[in-house]
């Protein structure tokens, strides 16, 4: 049966509003920071925003969103590594529990997944949305109703995840929304494999920056994702601006987060994700109170059980010294989270 754009909306609302809308849950403005308004708003009353939106839409004829720069002219129907089309695909928007609690709060965050990615990691937890590109292409103005959407039953925040290749719509979205309401901050949750040049074209735009940092060695980058050996000097690089814009993470008075960054590591098995030096990048180059989730939750996905260094789960003892070293190097603002599990893992080790 053929499904229709406004079809494929309609359902993704339905799913996230059936299970979590409850009006009793939807905060005041004062509950929710009082006076804040979210970055883009400010860019829109300076009357940059709409400037910014037609340079990011520029790069689409000569593809340089990301450090792939395959040059590819998107608006022409040309595909590059990321094989992402100029429409935004989307495979789901809908309240997601699962994220780190200050974006969670009690209504969710309103996660959007877009389909495609430019990293294309052989281990990709989300590789039928990541690298089959499932889901549904729609217009930018069907992405701001859903942005609205989100809002309206609750959500905390615009959880964007995968933005990189659909900056430009992102951005265009954005805009339509806010002319039609939205107040929430954009969270920009991204594999870190980014370009300086494109972070700054977000500054006054995305409020909370949520990178990952998976490699810090070339050669790992380079194995498990599609040639990137660039990846870790590109993601530094940009980490270093996302924190020069947002800084600190800062959440209002029921902890849920309105601005900064939060950077994401993901412990994989025999040290491939380079968790040690990792920290100490962090602690040498950023503040120490900068926050830091470091996971647990690796599974062989996809491609992964072809290499065999990575064709298991991490163990106990892989997960806890990645937390000791992490207070070893002295961060002081890890994911609470994660925080409860490492308790849990002593606890399980002492008894
Ligand atoms: S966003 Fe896609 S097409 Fe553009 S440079 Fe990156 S991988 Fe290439």
């Amino acid at each position: 049966m053929e499904i229709t754009r406004r079809d494929f909306i309609r359902s993704t609302f339905l799913l996230g509003g059936s299970l979590f809308v409850s009006p009793a849950l939807l905060c005041t403005e004062q509950e929710r920071g009082g006076e804040w308004h979210p970055a883009y708003e400010k860019l829109e009353r300076e009357g940059k925003f709409a400037e910014r939106i037609e340079q990011a839409y520029a790069i689409f004829e000569n593809c340089e969103l990301c450090p792939r720069q395959c040059g590819v002219n998107r608006q022409k129907g040309e595909r590059g590594v990321c094989r992402a089309p100029a429409k935004p695909v989307i495979f789901s928007a809908q309240p997601h529990f699962g994220e780190e609690m200050s974006l969670v709060g009690n209504n969710g965050s309103g996660t959007i997944f877009f389909s495609n990615c430019n990293l294309r990691c052989i281990f990709c937890q989300n590789w039928p949305i990541a690298h089959e590109g499932r889901g549904k292409t729609v217009q930018d103005e069907d992405l701001a109703d859903m942005m609205i959407y989100l809002q309206r039953i609750g959500c905390h925040n615009i959880n964007l995840v995968t933005p990189t290749h659909v900056m430009p719509n992102i951005l265009n979205a954005t805009r339509i929304a806010l002319k039609k309401g939205l107040r929430l901050p954009l969270v920009y949750n991204t594999s870190g494999y980014e370009r300086l040049e494109i972070v700054r074209l977000l500054d006054g735009i995305v409020d909370i920056y949520m990178p990952d940092i998976k490699y810090m060695d070339a050669h790992h980058a380079a194995r498990y994702s599609a040639g990137a050996s660039d990846y870790p000097k590109a993601t530094k690089k940009a980490i270093i601006e996302m924190n020069r814009q947002v800084g600190e993470l800062l959440t209002d008075k029921r902890g849920i987060a309105l601005r900064g960054l939060i950077i994401r590591h993901l412990v994989m098995p025999n040290r491939v994700a380079g968790t040690e030096k990792f920290v100490r990048w962090v602690a040498e180059t950023l503040p120490k109170s900068t926050y830091v989730n470091i996971m647990s939750q690796y599974r062989v996905e996809y491609k992964a059980f072809e290499y065999p260094e990575i064709s298991r789960g991490i163990t106990v003892q892989e997960f806890l010294e990645a937390m000791e070293w992490a207070e070893e190097y002295g961060l002081t603002n890890l994911d609470p989270k994660s925080l409860v599990v490492r308790d849990l893992y002593y606890k399980r080790r002492s008894g």
